[in-house]
């Protein structure tokens, strides 16, 4: 061995060295409490505006009440592969209700949306194939678009003539082609142009996915996503969704046709090799949707809280843009300055979360809120009255 190798530990700490300089450092912070409005953080309670429990149904009582029932009768683990014993009647019974809430022929659940991501990707696509990526869609998308072997193009985000001119040039010499999108994005919060992407798709003999991880709940009539809101549920190959942010327990969904969910069950190592979903999780999440299809008003009413906060956030001075959904950036530009805006917020009892590279391009650092339902009025105001001071007191050094 060549002596030059340095030890793990030493090779760790000059990586998290140069980490630390650039202003990257992250780090855990533990929450004491469930994941309510106000949490327990630090032996204090705080204002929560960085969790994606959206619609409060993480600590809603009949999601807690389905997860100890299915705990009592099934136990704590599928401990196998749903390939193996892993498949259980509440996994069985989640993908009817998914399938029936989406208005499609089938659903998978998968462990985590990162797997469905990597899952699916790798299924469709092989070394003959095109995959055509939004420029700012999610990890596991970067990362399912890499396993894939697919000759990989980006579209600039949401610009759907330059995806158009992508489809163009590198489309005709391309055995299968794919179009992935998010419908709501995560660090932005703006709606991707589906219904204009579903016709270019469609000319260039294109598959369309479409990850609905901030959209499932919120958005639809009956919170089944942006997709089922703008009655494109036929137009789309294949929506991906998690269970784990506003349905408030883990794992995730696959939707669309039969042999679509009968291909990834034979072929998607990430959800073959993989213990299934604990039977808890499962249960919860089916009683998330039966309450997002029973009250609707808990989605529609978040949705018009947050048109309200960005309005008081802009007319307070911060750059915020005009977004349909619960996530707003506040827009910051350096890392360091996100870091301790964040860090001035916190001292005063808000948790927000600041987002830097490499989650988003550098020089885009914010300040990400992602608004529950469960905020009251007095709690949003008193962001409103919080914020703008720690951003201006970053923003004059
Ligand atoms: C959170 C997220 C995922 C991953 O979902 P998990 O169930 O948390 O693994 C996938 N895609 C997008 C767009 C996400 O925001």
């Amino acid at each position: 061995m060549p002596s030059e190798r340095p030890e793990l530990s030493h090779a760790a700490g000059l990586e998290l060295a140069a980490i630390r300089d650039r202003g990257l450092w992250r780090q855990l912070r533990e929450i004491e409490s469930s994941q309510g409005p106000s949490v327990r953080l630090g032996g204090r309670e705080t204002l929560l505006f960085c969790s994606n429990n959206y619609l409060g149904l993480a600590d809603h009582p009949e999601v807690i009440a389905a997860a100890q029932e299915a705990t009592a009768r099934f136990g704590a683990s599928s401990v196998s592969s749903r390939l193996v014993s892993g498949h259980m009647t509440p996994h069985a019974e989640l993908e009817a209700q998914l399938a029936a809430w989406k208005d499609c022929e089938a659903a998978l659940v998968f462990s985590t949306g990162f797997q469905a991501n990597l899952g699916v990707l790798a299924t469709l696509l092989g070394p003959e194939d095109l995959v055509v990526s939004d420029a700012l869609n999610h990890a596991s998308i970067i990362d399912g678009c890499r396993l894939s072997r697919a000759r990989i193009e980006i579209f600039r985000h949401s610009d759907v003539s330059h995806l158009e001119q992508i489809l163009a040039r590198h489309a005709p010499g391309a055995r299968r082609v794919l179009v992935a999108t998010e419908s709501v994005f995560s660090m932005d919060g703006d709606c991707a142009p589906l219904r204009e992407i579903v016709p270019v798709a469609k000319r260039h003999g294109a598959w369309l996915m479409v990850d609905e991880a901030h959209a499932v709940g919120v958005f639809g009539k009956t919170g089944a996503g942006l997709v089922h809101e703008l009655g494109l549920t036929d137009a789309v190959d294949v929506q991906i969704g998690t269970l784990g942010k506003a349905l408030g327990s883990f794992g995730a969904y696959v939707a669309g046709s039969r042999p679509l969910i009968e291909l990834l069950v034979n072929r998607a190592r990430s959800f073959i090799f993989t213990t299934g979903l604990p039977p808890a999780a499962a249960a919860a999440a089916g009683a998330a949707i039966a309450l997002c299809q029973r009250e609707p008003e808990r989605a529609a009413g978040l949705r018009s809280r947050v048109r309200e906060l960005g309005a008081s956030l802009r007319a307070a001075g911060l750059d915020v843009p005009h977004v349909e959904s619960q996530i707003l950036p506040v827009m910051i530009g350096e890392a360091d300055r996100a870091v301790r805006a964040a860090e001035l917020l916190l001292e005063r009892g808000l948790y927000v979360a600041a987002i830097r590279e490499p989650t988003v391009a550098p020089g885009t650092a914010r300040l990400r809120l992602s608004v529950m339902a469960s905020l009251s009025q007095e709690q949003l105001d008193r962001l409103v009255k919080t914020l703008p001071a720690c951003v201006s007191e970053v923003m004059s050094r």
